[in-house]
């Protein structure tokens, strides 16, 4: 039996994972980077076959992980998880400079950074995981590392299909209709209480169904320029996204 919300109890802590190869720098963010062996120094990532990243590591035999902050602007997360570098450059709007190994080293937003020159690879079926031994390794700041589930619970982000930790969405619902309804009704009343006054009140929220990012209205979004009180209706038809780029069509009224 494989209750699927225990995977949800694993720790872990998110990572800007880059490479170069034949002059194109690409990356993405992960959450499975993690410390192999102490003596030499290694660091495993597990990257999704189908993410560009990966082959580009597979030819270069090299990758960078930067490790994130706690409070950061998740557009950052938007731009390295949820978009990919076949059709956008991701390097473009961060700060980063050049590794020892001639990759880019994310700095922006990130506590330390390691440079790793890959000295196995594990096919795991849907993910290659590539096992580096690091090269050059440097602490960015004091602040604190962002952790996977502070990354849920705070920014209310979601895990891309393509993460080697993500749960089909309907997984997880099975599981939360088994547990104890009795509980859950009474938070959902209550949050049905302050929904409802809202409701009578103004414009509805809507959230992006690919990466969890919630619009509402009486914010706006001020990394696009728009002000508080305008209702996602009247968002112009090419509004997209400010954490995936997805368009309006993927939101869904709350
Ligand atoms: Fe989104």
């Amino acid at each position: 039996m494989i209750d699927y919300s225990s995977f949800t109890k694993l720790s872990y802590g998110l990572y800007i994972i880059t490479t170069e190869y034949d002059g194109e720098k690409v990356g993405y963010a992960g959450n499975t980077g993690f410390q192999v062996t102490a003596e030499p120094e290694t660091i495993a990532v597990s990257c999704n076959k189908d993410n560009y990243t990966s082959e580009f590591i597979h030819k270069s035999k090299k990758f960078s992980l930067s490790v994130l902050q706690k409070d950061l602007d998740v557009t950052m997360v938007g731009d390295f998880g949820f978009k990919s570098g076949r059709d956008t450059d991701k390097f473009k709007h961060y700060d980063y400079k050049m590794g020892e190994l001639e990759i880019p080293i994310v700095t922006e937003n990130c506590v330390a950074a390691f440079e790793c020159k890959v000295v196995n690879e594990v096919d795991c079926g849907t993910h290659i995981l590539f096992i580096g031994e690091v090269v050059s390794a440097e602490k960015l700041s004091d602040e604190e590392p962002l952790t996977y589930a502070y990354y849920h619970e705070h920014y209310k982000m979601r895990s891309p299909k393509n993460a080697p930790t993500y749960i089909p969405p309907e997984k997880l619902e099975e599981e939360n209709s088994k547990e104890s309804a009795p509980e859950n009704k009474e938070e959902k009343s209550e949050e049905n209480v302050e929904g409802s006054e809202q409701d009578t009140e103004g414009p509805s929220d809507y959230v992006c169904i690919i990466c969890g990012y919630t619009y509402d209205p009486e914010i706006g979004e001020p990394s696009m320029d728009i002000p508080p009180g305008a209702p996602f209706e009247d968002l112009p038809e090419d509004f997209t996204c400010p954490i995936c780029g997805a368009s309006k069509e993927y939101f869904k009224e709350v």
